[in-house]
């Protein structure tokens, strides 16, 4: 399909959307993103994304590009303009482009914005549901900052070939001491042998999840036994129960870690119920 990208204050054809070879999102992976879930042509939990840009934002020192106001009017725009029904929206802001040099431009640079917007399968995500996917497990290489939502992505990028070569859909990133800490692009969850619903909690080891933030919602409302703590793979492979989630899945029922079955081997009902009532507790604008 033809597909339209918003740089830096114009609406392009893809094949016409391009950034600076000295733009330092390229150079130095200098930048910050979002990925948005579109739903009917609306943006799924847009306030709790754009507090997260924010925060990345003002954690790197990278000036605001315009009013979150208008970065979500150009979100918007780059979805009608892709005709996205039920998809992601992606944003990126770099630091922009200035001549290689390692230290922040001393000139005024403007940031880079880059939008672009595309449509889901979504039938074959349901379907990805209902099965349940494989994760597998690997060494947690990032840096020590993956609370900021970065484009420095190459451990992730990594891991989930890794994963992929494996049969698997997700990576699990696993600390040090045998923790997981979460996915590749995702944040992990399992129930555990007490039926116990744990995912590990914030801080600089996680990215603070958006659908992760909406889930704790739920889950509080719910009632449902559940902890904010680190869980070792040995826990994971004993597990009666494990998910992910993310904007663009939502919440995805995991029934392989490492080529073991979780469980019976089935998505899990906790799984599959939080999948279902996802819906009504995202705000959708
Ligand atoms: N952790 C990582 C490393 C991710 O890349 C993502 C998805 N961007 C998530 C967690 C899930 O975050 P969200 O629910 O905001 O999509």
């Amino acid at each position: 399909m033809y597909r339209i990208a918003y740089v830096d204050g114009r609406y392009l054809p893809h094949a016409r959307a391009k950034v600076s070879v000295e733009d330092r999102g390229y150079q130095f992976a200098d930048g910050v993103y979002e990925v948005c879930e579109v739903k009917d042509g609306k943006l799924v939990d847009e306030r709790r994304h754009l507090a997260r840009l924010e925060r990345s934002l003002r954690e790197l020192r990278i000036a605001e590009p315009m009013s979150y106001a208008a970065l979500g009017v150009v979100m918007r725009e780059t979805v009608r303009r892709n005709r996205v029904t039920d998809g992601i929206v992606y944003l990126q802001v770099t630091r922009g482009a200035a001549p290689r040099d390692f230290q922040f431009p001393v000139a005024p640079t403007r940031p880079t914005v880059v939008v672009t917007a595309r449509n889901s399968d979504i039938a074959r995500l349901d379907k990805l549901a209902e099965d349940g996917v494989a994760v597998v497990t690997v060494p947690d290489i990032r840096w020590q900052r993956v609370d900021i939502k970065s484009v420095s992505l190459l451990p992730n990028v990594l891991a989930k070939q890794a994963a992929r070569e494996q049969g698997a859909r997700e990576a699990w990133l696993v600390d040090k001491n045998g923790f997981v800490t979460e996915g590749a692009s995702s944040n992990a969850w399992i129930v555990n042998r007490e039926g116990k619903l744990l995912t590990r909690a914030l801080g600089t080891g996680i990215l603070p999840g958006i659908t992760r933030s909406v889930l704790l919602d739920l889950i509080a409302d719910q009632g449902i036994k559940f902890e904010e703590r680190a869980f070792t793979v040995e826990e994971a492979y004993a597990a009666r129960e494990a998910f992910v989630t993310s904007a663009s899945q939502t919440v995805m029922p995991v029934v392989r870690i490492d080529g073991r079955p979780v469980g019976n081997g089935a998505p899990g009902l906790v799984a599959t119920g939080l999948r279902r009532e996802y819906r009504r507790y995202a705000a959708i604008s």
